[in-house]
């Protein structure tokens, strides 16, 4: 979403004001200045930044200020590395997600320790250390940090081979923290890419718990049928005005590995409407001109099933996954490999986005979403859905309105 910055007029307005300590006539200026619901729910986190006057992405730091200013001062020499790490330290919300760009003369005592499926293991002293804490307007490290360091022999292809591992990495971390919500007999109940906090480092992690409750409660919905979510993840028994369970859950999953392969948000170029609404329960999912290897297709389309019986409990979920990656071992099922190479030939070939394939990267990916394409949460009260069933043909769904695909 860019940068925070507000116009001026709105800054000269709102400039004073303690965000975390609002008052009525305040709190009713900001929701008619700040329109979008992110930045609204951002600047009441975190305010804005007093140098640059953008709204905050953290509470600590500003990224901009602290971040981007310092974008000029390390490259590693290869753009789709240098784009990686810059969008994942403006992401970073604590220290610990800042990835860095490390020159190798900040090592030293460097040992070797064993070689690997794909490279070189070494043990050393990072003399700087990686940064722990923000303390008086700098970034605080712990030097002399004992660390491993990997070594990469081909580093073109070993890029696209660090950027898969992640992606396999946060599926199999949001799996993992969704076993742990449904093994304590817990439902998510609002489970979007949203909630999904990255650290772009090992994992990813599950956040927002806030509607999270007991599977065996009748919830809320039932007594005043009032449904919330974000539309592109809400399964399509829930549109209807149905329960919301465990496999509703998996649903949500479902259309966030979708996300995370292809490096696109589901429907972002059509309104989150009634009729997508509609379009979902007769069979719609995301789909987009981009080749995702068989087997990790299959477990999506298990988890998207339109019959929440036919999707997969989650100790299925997460030994499948494991079963094509393993997060221990760091290894690639062979069958799996032999996929990924196959579909990311068949989408270097095609002309997808004229980028380089997401599944490798997605830093270089741009699109235009939908004015009225929106990612949080919101009520979803539509009547008269149809009953939901599965398509075999999502391009028969996607009807006049969505032609411009
Ligand atoms: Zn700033």
């Amino acid at each position: 979403m860019g940068e925070f910055k507000l116009s001026d007029v709105i800054i000269e307005q709102i400039k004073d004001f303690n965000h975390r300590n609002l008052t009525k006539e305040q709190k009713s200026l900001i929701d008619k200045l700040i329109l979008n619901e992110e930045l609204k729910k951002r600047y009441k986190e975190n305010g804005l930044c007093n140098v640059c006057n953008r709204i905050k992405i953290c509470i600590f730091w500003c990224n901009y200020c602290l971040i981007q200013q310092n974008f000029k001062n390390w490259t590693s020499g290869n753009n789709e590395v240098d784009e990686f790490i810059q969008k994942t330290q403006l992401k970073a919300k604590y220290c610990h997600q800042i990835m860095e760009w490390i020159e190798y003369d900040r090592f030293e005592n460097v040992e070797y320790l064993a070689k690997g499926g794909f490279g070189t293991v070494f043990k050393a002293i990072w003399k700087d250390g990686p940064i722990c804490n923000y303390y008086n307007h700098q970034w605080k490290r712990s030097n002399n940090e004992k660390i491993a360091l990997k070594c990469l022999h081909n580093s073109r292809s070993m890029t696209a081979q660090f950027l898969k591992e992640k992606k396999f990495q946060s599926m199999h971390g949001i799996a993992y923290g969704l076993k742990d919500i449904h093994k304590k007999g817990l439902i998510h109940h609002d489970f979007h890419c949203g909630n999904i906090l990255s650290d772009f480092i090992d994992s990813a992690y599950i956040t927002d718990l806030g509607l999270c409750q007991p599977a065996n409660v009748k919830t809320f919905q039932d007594s005043n049928k009032k449904i919330y979510g974000v539309l592109p993840y809400v399964a399509p028994e829930v549109l209807r005005g149905k329960e919301y369970t465990q496999a509703s859950d998996i649903y949500g999953f479902g259309i966030i590995t979708y996300e995370i392969c292809t490096g696109l948000p589901p429907y972002y170029d059509v309104a989150h409407d009634e009729f997508l609404a509609m379009k979902i329960c007769q069979g719609l999912r995301p789909k987009i001109n981009y080749r995702i290897p068989q087997l990790l297709l299959d477990i999506i389309n298990q988890c998207w099933d339109a019959n929440p019986l036919n999707r997969p409990k989650v100790n299925e979920l997460y030994d499948s996954l494991r079963n094509l990656y393993n997060y221990g071992s760091r290894k690639f099922n062979p069958a799996i490999v032999e996929q990924i190479k196959e579909v990311d030939k068949i989408n270097e070939d095609s002309s997808y986005l004229s980028t380089s394939s997401p599944f490798l990267s997605t830093c270089t990916l741009s699109y235009m979403t939908h004015p009225q394409a929106i990612y949080t949460s919101k009520l979803l009260d539509f009547k008269n859905l149809p009953e939901p069933k599965n398509s075999n043909d999502n391009n028969d769904l996607l009807g006049n309105k969505y032609s411009g695909n």
